[in-house]
């Protein structure tokens, strides 16, 4: 008997988990955590028979909680790509830093993510304790990230944590061509969404930042620290605007390029990554963002929409100036001063609200897979598997599985804490 609980990431995207349990052993698949007041947390779980915990990819929503599974038992290992492994301790740290609610662990344990982990390469099969197996296959999504395939019983469930079907200038896309699966628990993000062509956006992206320069502005991108800022400083390489205008990346984004260049093998492009690298120079402190703000150039920054961190200190200093140009290149969370600067031109911060002179657009690069993308991959998985859906809004997660009943397949929606026999 094989059992599937859902931990988290239940019609809600945040505080991912998921415990497959056999005859007397259980792996855990994620541990995120969800970003609200108090932070959310996926449904508890015991270690006593855990034979490890495997992580799909850094994201703090899949990956936020780790440390505390990690605590609670010394002989619980980590399995995930080492580029995971090197992304994920830098935005736990990351977190320590600018979360106010308190953490299920102490900042100390961050250090049990290398301490206990066992880094696995993408399509190397693993045994687990006795009874499971494991491979990880290249999910496109962010460097390292990965779909996690568990084989259990002669049963084998795949979990797709966050892919993109369709390549970019960072990533090859996920692994379409899957070995047979008899379960599938799929995100569902962009389930009622169809991206248009990633071309298309990355021309408009580059005729915005064209007009920016040829007016002696500033373009400021406020940009998700991992995966999407070093895809946009790849577009900016291959289209000749590193070399034409400087280029300049801030915050910490600055971090991740260092760990991704340290782990080239996990994308697409590592010898124009290390060129757009070379071309692209550093904000170190807040004398060189003054010099840049009046110099003028493109500045990548995270956080993408807003939030905090330097593109927020960036934006403070540039939004009152019709000759720079704010460009958004994700989805932008309804409540958050992204959203509120697409849908108003204006920002609340600290209470002062911003009238925004600045030029805005919003060009959205996403990492996940649309509506295409996600039918793509699950209608080529062989062996007429039955799917979960989690990972997106209930609209979101209704829309795929009303799409994956009508082809003909059992799917289901389960809510935080439903258990099924796979
Ligand atoms: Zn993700």
């Amino acid at each position: 008997m094989v059992q599937l609980t859902f931990l988290g990431s239940c019609q809600e995207i945040g505080r991912s988990g998921f415990l497959v349990t056999g005859h007397d052993e259980s792996i855990l698949v994620d541990y995120g955590v969800k970003f609200q007041n108090p932070v959310g947390l996926p449904v508890p779980i015991s270690t006593d028979d855990l034979q490890g915990v495997i992580l799909t990819h850094a994201h703090l929503d899949h990956s936020g909680a780790v440390p505390q599974v990690l605590s609670d038992s010394d002989v619980v290992s980590l399995f995930c790509t080492p580029a995971t492994r090197d992304l994920t301790a830098l935005l736990l740290h990351d977190m320590f830093k600018v979360t106010t609610s308190p953490l299920p662990y102490a900042h100390h344990d961050i250090r049990r993510v290398f301490d206990q982990c066992q880094p696995t390469a993408y399509e190397d099969t693993l045994p687990l304790g006795r009874e499971f197996e494991m491979t990880l296959f290249n999910a496109g999504h962010i460097p390292g990230s990965a779909m996690v395939s568990l084989s259990i019983d002669g049963r084998r469930i795949l979990f797709t944590g966050d892919f993109n079907a369709l390549p970019s200038r960072l990533h090859a896309g996920v692994r379409l061509n899957l070995p047979r699966h008899d379960v599938v628990v799929t995100e569902s993000t962009y389930a009622r969404r169809v991206n248009p062509p990633r071309e298309e956006i990355e021309r408009a992206l580059v005729a915005s930042i064209i007009d920016t320069m040829d007016r002696g502005g500033v373009a400021l991108i406020p940009a998700f620290a991992v995966g999407r800022s070093q895809e946009i400083m790849c577009i900016l390489e291959q289209y000749g605007i590193t070399r034409d205008y400087p280029v300049y990346v801030d915050g910490l984004a600055r971090d991740v390029n260092e760990i991704v260049m340290q782990h080239p093998n996990y994308i697409a492009c590592p010898r124009e990554f290390e060129r757009a690298v070379r071309h692209t120079r550093l904000i170190h402190d807040s004398r060189d963002r003054h010099r840049v703000i009046h110099k003028g150039g493109v500045i990548i920054s995270p956080a993408g929409m807003l939030k905090g961190g330097a593109s927020k200190m960036l934006f403070e200093n540039l939004y009152d100036d019709p000759s720079n140009t704010i460009i958004l290149v994700s989805f932008q969370i309804p409540g958050t001063p992204g959203a509120e600067l697409l849908s108003t031109r204006q920002v609340t911060l600290n209470r002062r609200v911003l009238r925004v002179r600045a030029e805005v657009r919003y060009h959205h690069l996403s990492s996940h897979s649309d509506t295409n993308g996600l039918m793509e991959l699950l209608m080529r998985v062989p062996g007429d598997p039955e799917f979960y859906v989690v990972h997106g809004e209930p609209e979101s997660c209704d829309a795929l599985a009303q799409a994956l009943t009508d082809s003909g397949h059992q799917a289901y929606v389960p809510e935080m804490g439903d258990s099924f026999e796979v």
